[in-house]
């Protein structure tokens, strides 16, 4: 089983705790003030209630893999990097076949390419997409199915509980309007409760909804771009700064160019692996040759 890893990042866990506690409290309300009301004695009070407890199952779930999985942190070598040699080791690394590759003086560890420098983690992430608190963790090679997969299952409770909730009020408002005894005077619980329970569930519906919609659209398009999001902003300073100086003073550093001759089908399966399109939806470890990852067996024997 592998090691459970949690950052000591304040910001994180502030954000793990409020996930968990948006995740009960959407619970608590659909259960209790929008099921069991509105479709008491129904089989829709069991199949709704079940359907959306599947869906913040597989929310917590994902969420759970994204926070503790590893995300594709480089490995430390076992003893230190000289760097007083440090431009002439890139270029040996270059002549040993392995182009791209680079060192990171902050966690001082040669990173493959497309691995970035976490701050939060102070680690090099293997394809880093960014550092996100909502998971306490880097969004990276190895973690960021499991990312998807959470916003795309946020996005499905925040939109059921939403029309729960609509329809839940629509029942109330008719009921009351149509006289039913039952409904008049002395409701327990109160109505106006249960109207405060509906506009924050409502609130935080939409909130949450459109926000995991906005990333999860971004993470889709930069998978099928092949270009994460700091490799877009790194390329756009770089095309800036070409503009703005003199082609003789050219940076060692080169833009990294989208590898878009992939096919976006082979593209997301990196991502999701290579089962079925049913197995992208659950959060199973893809198989191995899916992520076509680096392989640090094969590392090339670096003076160290
Ligand atoms: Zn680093
Ligand atoms: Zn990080």
């Amino acid at each position: 089983m592998a090691s459970l890893r949690c950052r000591r990042d304040l910001c994180g866990v502030i954000c793990i705790i409020l996930t968990y506690f948006s995740v009960l409290y959407a619970d608590y309300v659909v259960i209790k003030y929008v099921l069991l009301p509105a479709y008491s004695g129904s089989v829709w009070c069991a199949l709704h209630g079940s359907a959306f407890n599947m869906i913040l199952l597989l929310l917590l779930a994902c969420h759970f893999k994204a926070v503790f999985s590893d995300p594709g942190m480089v490995p430390l070598p076992d003893t230190a990097i000289d760097f007083s040699d440090l431009r002439s080791q890139s270029t040996r690394i270059n002549e040993r076949g392995c182009e791209g590759w680079t060192v990171c003086s902050r966690c001082e560890t040669y990173r493959p390419p497309r691995a970035h420098h976490c701050r939060v983690c102070q680690r090099c992430i293997r394809r880093m997409d960014h550092h996100c608190p909502w998971i306490n963790n880097c969004v990276g090679e190895l973690n960021q199915k499991y990312f998807i997969q959470f916003l795309f299952y946020t996005g499905m409770a925040s939109l059921y509980s939403m029309l729960l909730v609509v329809w839940a009020w629509l029942w109330r408002i008719r009921t009351e309007r149509d006289g039913d005894p039952e409904k008049d005077g002395d409701e327990t619980p109160s109505k106006h409760l249960i109207v405060a329970h509906y506009i924050i569930l409502l609130v935080e519906s939409v909130l949450f909804g459109v926000f995991v919609m906005v990333i999860f659209y971004d993470q889709l398009v930069s998978i099928i771009t092949d270009e994460t999001p700091i490799e877009q902003m790194r390329n756009r300073v770089m095309i800036k700064d070409r503009g703005s100086t003199s082609p003789s003073s050219s940076s060692s550093q080169q833009p990294h160019l989208p590898h878009t001759r992939k096919p976006k089908l082979a593209l997301l399966r990196e991502v999701f692996g290579r089962g079925s399109i049913f197995c992208w939806l659950l959060p199973l470890h893809p198989s191995p040759p899916s992520f076509g990852g680096i392989i640090y067996s094969s590392l090339p024997d670096y003076d160290v």
